[in-house]
C-alpha cells in the first residue's frame, strides 16, 4: 500500500502523559465539577485534528474504554421546528429528575457550512444545561458526515465513562445523518408533527424504517389530530413490518407527547424500558452495538485507505490521465480502478 512517506498513516497510540492522566483521573472521578470539566476538556482534545492530538486522543480512549458502554444511546431525529430541543430538554429533566444522569450530544454535518451549529447548541437547552447531571455538547464541526459522527461516537464514550447513564444523539435530516445516528445508538426515536396530511407526512421511507420509536409532538395543539396522526403512521409501519417477526421482537411504537407541556414523558420512558429490557433479553441489544463497533472500524479504515491511495505519489501522478479516461469512455471504470489499486502498491 502507501510508502512510510505519505504521510496519512497515525501514529501509534502513546500511553497517556501526566496531564492526560490527571485528565482521565478527574473524568473517573467521583468530584462533578472536576469530572465535568474534564469531560468537556477530553471531548476538545477527541474532537482536534491536529495530528499530535490525535496520538493523545487515541491513548485517552484506550483509557477510557473499559468504563465506557454503560449507558442506553438514545437517537433522536425530526425535521427542523417539530421539536426536538424542546422534546430532549423536556426528557433530559424527566431524567435527572430520577437520577439519571443524561450527556446530550449532537450530529449536525451542516454546522460547518453556516459556521453555527444548527444543533445541541446550549442557548436551546438552558433549563437542562444548568443541572448538575446533564452534560449538553454542540455537533463537532468537524465537516464531513463520517467526520462529524466519528467524533460524536468518541464523545459518547467519554460520557458514558464520566458516569451519563443516558445518552441522547440528536439530528436533523441532513444526509445520511439519521443513519449515521442510528448506527451508533441502541434505540432510534423519530419525532413528528400532528398534523399528519398525507403530503405533510413526508417521512423518508428510509428514516421511517429505521425508527424504534414515533412519537407525534405537539400533541397539546389538537388532541384530535395528534391521534388521527399517531393512528396514520402505526397503520404505515405496519405495511413497512408486515413480515412476520420472530417471537419476542420489538415492533416499533407510535406514542403522542407534548415536549412544551412535558406529558406524555412516562409512556415513553415506559416503552423505552420495555425495549431495552426485550432486547436485553434476547441479546439484540449487545449484538447491535458489536454490529456498529464492527461497521464504524471498517467505515474508518475503508475512508484511511482512500485517503491514503489518494496521498500515494504514483497514483497522485497517473489520476489525472486515468480520470480523464474514465469520463471521456475511452477506459473502462474497471480497469481504471485495478489499474490505480496497482499502482498504489
Ligand atoms: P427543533 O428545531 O426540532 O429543535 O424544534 P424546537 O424544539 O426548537 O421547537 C420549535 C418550536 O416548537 C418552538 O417554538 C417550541 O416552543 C415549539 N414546540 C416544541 N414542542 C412543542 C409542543 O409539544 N407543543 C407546542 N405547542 N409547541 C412546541
Amino acid at each position: 500500500m502507501a510508502s512510510a512517506t505519505s504521510g496519512a498513516a497515525p501514529p501509534p497510540a502513546a500511553p497517556l502523559d501526566a496531564a492526560d492522566g490527571a485528565l482521565c483521573e478527574a473524568l473517573l472521578g467521583s468530584d462533578e465539577t472536576a469530572r465535568r470539566r474534564a469531560l468537556a476538556k477530553a471531548i476538545t482534545l477527541l474532537e482536534s485534528t491536529r495530528a499530535d492530538h490525535r496520538a493523545r486522543a487515541d491513548a485517552l480512549l484506550g483509557a477510557l474504554l473499559p468504563h465506557a458502554g454503560r449507558s442506553l444511546r438514545l437517537g433522536v431525529s425530526g425535521s427542523p421546528g417539530v421539536g426536538k430541543s424542546t422534546f430532549i430538554e423536556a426528557l433530559g429533566l424527566y431524567l435527572v429528575g430520577r437520577g439519571h444522569r443524561v450527556a446530550v450530544l449532537a450530529v449536525d454535518p451542516s454546522s460547518s457550512v453556516g459556521g453555527g451549529s444548527i444543533l445541541g447548541d446550549k442557548t436551546r437547552m438552558v433549563r437542562l444545561a444548568a443541572h448538575p447531571h446533564a452534560f449538553i455538547r454542540p455537533s463537532p464541526s468537524a465537516g464531513n458526515l463520517g467526520g462529524v459522527a466519528e467524533k460524536t461516537r468518541e464523545a459518547m464514550l467519554a460520557c458514558e465513562a464520566a458516569g451519563h447513564d443516558i445518552v441522547v444523539v440528536e439530528t436533523v435530516g441532513v444526509g445520511q445523518s439519521e443513519t449515521a445516528v442510528a448506527g451508533m445508538t441502541d434505540l432510534f426515536l423519530l419525532l413528528q408533527l400532528p398534523n399528519a396530511g398525507d403530503e405533510l407526512q413526508a417521512i423518508k421511507k428510509g428514516v421511517m424504517e429505521l425508527a424504534d420509536l414515533i412519537v407525534v409532538n405537539k400533541a397539546d395543539l389538537d388532541a384530535a389530530a395528534a391521534t388521527r396522526a399517531a393512528a396514520q403512521i402505526a397503520g404505515a409501519l405496519r405495511v413497512l413490518h408486515w413480515q412476520a417477526q420472530p417471537p419476542g421482537a420489538w415492533q416499533p411504537q407510535v406514542l403522542q407527547a407534548s415536549a412544551l407541556e412535558a406529558s406524555g414523558l412516562d409512556a415513553l420512558w415506559e416503552a423505552v424500558s420495555r425495549f431495552r429490557t426485550l432486547r436485553e433479553a434476547s441479546g439484540a441489544l449487545q449484538a447491535r452495538r458489536r454490529a456498529q463497533d464492527e461497521a464504524w472500524m471498517w467505515a474508518l479504515v475503508e475512508a484511511g485507505l482512500r485517503q491514503r491511495l489518494r496521498a500515494h505519489p504514483a497514483v497522485r501522478a497517473a489520476l489525472p490521465e486515468i480520470g480523464a479516461q474514465v469520463r471521456a469512455g475511452t477506459l473502462a471504470a474497471s480497469v481504471a480502478a485495478r489499474r490505480l489499486l496497482e499502482l498504489s502498491k
